[in-house]
């Protein structure tokens, strides 16, 4: 298998080249894509609308790549709240990523990876501690739901997914051409998902390039900002990457998404206390807001272990929320999921690639 390809890492244009190549028709990329995507083929015999010649060129030429959840963490009931799942998937490579089931009573939400790692670190994510290794492929954004989906339908075949985010391992905008075409395959019309692509968001830490591609793409999904602060300093040091996506041109880049798209934004905030909690940050973050149409969506900090940061307390969260509210802007706080199996926002990493020491001191 070493001198054969990865069919699933071509995109759907390199998989028409290939196949124009073999001398085949241009319809033949819609067949081979469809048995790939959707049937999930494991190997090329089983495509019976393609003739013998092409399956035997089609094997000798690729492998078929499989991706397989490896372990599932569950989280204990509560009273108000379902259990959330988290799952390990292995990649083909031996590389391993992690996805995340949020049910709540009317959606069933997948959070899915989009790189193994992630190069940005950030100071309170996890999976910022484990570094970068790759990008996915958009096979591997696509088995995740597949995976989680079809995991859920055989413990309780009337769950399936309504809802995407790409707020798991990594920074999607990092691999937005994969990002783009998973999203197209999921939301494909006579595919087995056929997801509303309003029902997609994608998350980003604000890479203003990309958000800028984004909002000209013909894409309808939703797009988050992780904010986390509305001051430029305090932003750099949560985020570096910051530095050069300055604040002021992340407020002119939304702007310009909200007057392309018509749509509002999510501003992600995270308050951790003592660092972005303050009454004076409150003020900041309405400023930041009031220029473009956009929603805040308030959420805890997830405990992670050596990085010295803590959750907010009620009361702080209480005036911080005024200030927002009474400058008018749009605020929903968001509990916290899936915390005790470290499944929360800023919680994925495959243990084994974290380095011990605390890195919130650095
Ligand atoms: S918060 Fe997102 S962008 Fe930052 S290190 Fe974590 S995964 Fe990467």
């Amino acid at each position: 298998m070493d001198h054969k390809i990865n069919i699933k890492s071509y995109s759907f244009n390199e998989l028409q080249g290939a196949l124009k190549e073999m001398g085949e028709p241009a319809y033949r990329a819609g067949q081979v894509h469809r048995w790939l995507f959707n049937e999930r083929a494991e190997n090329f015999d089983s495509m019976t609308n393609l003739g013998s010649k092409l399956r035997n060129m089609l094997s000798d030429r690729f492998f078929i790549p499989s991706c397989s959840i490896k372990k599932v963490q569950r989280e204990p009931a509560t009273e108000d709240r379902q259990k959330t799942s988290k799952f390990l998937v292995s990649l083909h490579d031996g590389e391993y990523i992690e996805s995340v089931h949020i049910p709540a009573p009317k959606r069933d939400t997948v959070c899915i990876s989009s790189q193994v790692g992630c190069p940005l670190r950030c100071t309170f994510c996890a999976t910022g501690y484990m570094g970068f290794t790759r990008n996915l492929n958009a096979a591997e954004i696509v088995e995740q739901v597949f995976l989680v989906n079809d995991h859920l339908a055989c413990q309780s075949p009337a769950t399936h997914l309504t809802n995407i985010v790409f707020m798991g391992m990594g920074e999607p905008l990092l691999n937005l051409s994969n990002v783009l075409e998973a999203i197209e395959t999921l939301s494909q019309q006579d595919y087995r998902f056929s997801f509303s692509q309003r029902r997609i968001t994608i998350s980003t830490v604000g890479l203003i390039p990309q958000i800028d591609s984004l909002s000209h793409s013909n894409l309808k999904t939703k797009l988050a900002i992780s904010l986390h602060s509305a001051e430029q300093e305090k932003r750099s040091r949560l985020i570096p990457v910051a530095k050069e996506h300055t604040l002021t041109n992340l407020q002119n880049a939304l702007e310009r998404y909200v007057a392309q798209t018509n749509e509002p934004v999510t501003l992600v905030y995270m308050l951790i206390e003592g660092i972005n909690d303050s009454v004076r940050d409150a003020k900041n973050l309405a400023r930041f807001s009031r220029s473009f149409l956009c929603k805040i969506n308030l959420i805890d900090y997830n405990t992670i272990v050596n990085m010295g940061f803590k959750p907010v307390k009620a009361e702080r969260l209480d005036g911080f929320i005024r200030v927002l509210v009474d400058a008018g802007l749009h605020v929903t706080v968001r509990k916290s999921y899936g915390e005790s199996i470290n499944a929360a926002c800023g919680q994925l990493a495959i243990a084994e690639k974290i380095p011990g020491p605390d890195r919130a001191n650095q």
